[in-house]
């Protein structure tokens, strides 16, 4: 706004707070869209920002010292005036509530949902497609979301006429202003469903059963969410629909544990294996894969295959899958067993053993490592 405030409300310099709220009064009559049309809003803007600063004595004073730039400085309260809430006091919240865009459509968004989906752990590896069957709301089938009975349609509301919103006549200090506000009669529709479909109740809408194909994809872990977009209830009116969620949770598998992107799982070999080695056939999610076990294997041990883990979500990666290796002394012996690991302890001189005592806290470190919890 380039001209000064006095002017634009028509008053001198040294104008009296009462010659000022007269002049505003009388200019916001004149100007006022309601009053004078659309074209007259932003003299009354101008208007309403004149009384706004000039009103105030603490504005006033910095107006005349620096105009506007020292009300800008004044902090949010200068710039960022606050036109609708001088317009609503005057004319009520109904005035600013109302639409001037029309009647406002029947149909609105349908509701998320948020539905879990149970899946193994082969499935969160490599993906899958799997389908869910949803309690939903459809577009009713015999009225097509017109609400109405089949061979009827919705007649014009004749309070609003078809406007969606009514006007009505305010008196204030202004003079008789017109505010705007929804038609109660037709919910602001404009439009009245006199004869409603008899299988939706006018809902548009129907409550069924719906399967939907789910791609379920490689990697996802339990408790993540995959959203549709569309795949939601449909809303009321026929309105688009909203979201469907899937929510995944991930069945414990009895011989594979996820951690990351890898895989773990153990085996367990004979003390005899451990120490001569020996070759494993393990069963992984890529079918039958050996896993050499090198003669001295210790208890704890970890082999590795590579790249037989799980697929790292939206890439082509996998992990690893980790093989723990535990080793099974034998609990009992027969004499003929008993006498050959007495001669091999004779001969390995562990007839008589004095280990060194080791342990503390970093011990268990290297084990939790190890065993990777
Ligand atoms: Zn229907
Ligand atoms: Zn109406």
């Amino acid at each position: 706004m380039s001209r000064n405030y006095y002017e634009v409300l028509g008053v001198g310099a040294k104008a009296t707070p009462e010659e000022i709220k007269r002049a505003y009064r009388k200019l916001a009559r004149e100007t006022h869209p309601d009053v004078a049309g659309p074209d007259s809003e932003e003299r009354f803007k101008e208007v309403s920002r004149a009384y706004e600063v000039l009103s105030d004595p603490e504005k006033r004073q910095l107006y005349d010292i620096g105009g506007d730039s020292a009300l800008g400085a004044m902090g949010g309260n200068g710039a960022g005036f606050g036109f609708s809430d001088i317009f609503e006091t005057f004319f009520g919240a109904a005035a600013g509530a109302a639409n001037p865009r029309g009647p406002v459509p029947r149909g609105r968004r349908g509701q998320d949902a948020l539905v879990p989906l149970e899946i193994d752990l082969r499935e969160a590896v490599f993906g899958a497609t799997r389908e869910i069957t949803v309690n939903t709301a459809v577009v009713c089938p015999t009225c097509s979301g017109t609400c109405c009975r089949p061979g009827t349609s919705p007649r014009t509301c004749e309070v609003c006429g078809g406007r969606g919103s009514v006007q009505r006549v305010a008196r204030s200090f202004l003079g008789q202003i017109m505010t705007t506000s929804p038609c109660a009669m037709c919910q602001g529709h404009g439009t009245i469903v006199a004869d409603p479909c008899t299988e939706c109740s006018g809902d548009g809408r129907v409550r069924t059963r719906r399967t939907i194909p789910v791609d379920v994809p490689a990697g996802v872990e339990n408790g993540a969410r995959l959203r549709m977009p569309g795949a939601g209830e449909v809303g009321p009116g026929a309105g688009p629909a909203g979201d469907l969620h899937i929510e995944f949770r991930v069945r414990p598998h009895d011989r594979f544990t996820r951690r990351g992107d890898d895989l773990l799982c153990s085996v367990t070999v004979p003390m005899t294996a451990a120490a001569l080695g020996t070759v494993l056939t393990i069963d992984t999610f890529d079918g039958p894969r050996e896993v050499t076990i090198k003669p001295g294997t210790q208890p704890g041990h970890t082999e590795l295959l590579k790249g037989l883990g799980v697929t790292r979500l939206y890439h082509h990666v996998r992990g690893d899958l980790k093989v723990f290796v535990d080793v099974e002394m034998p609990a009992r012996l027969d004499d003929r067993q008993r006498e050959l690991l007495a001669e091999l302890a004779r001969v390995r001189g562990e007839e008589r053993v004095n280990p060194a005592v080791t342990g503390g806290s970093g011990m268990f470190a290297r084990l939790k490592e190890k065993i990777g919890l």
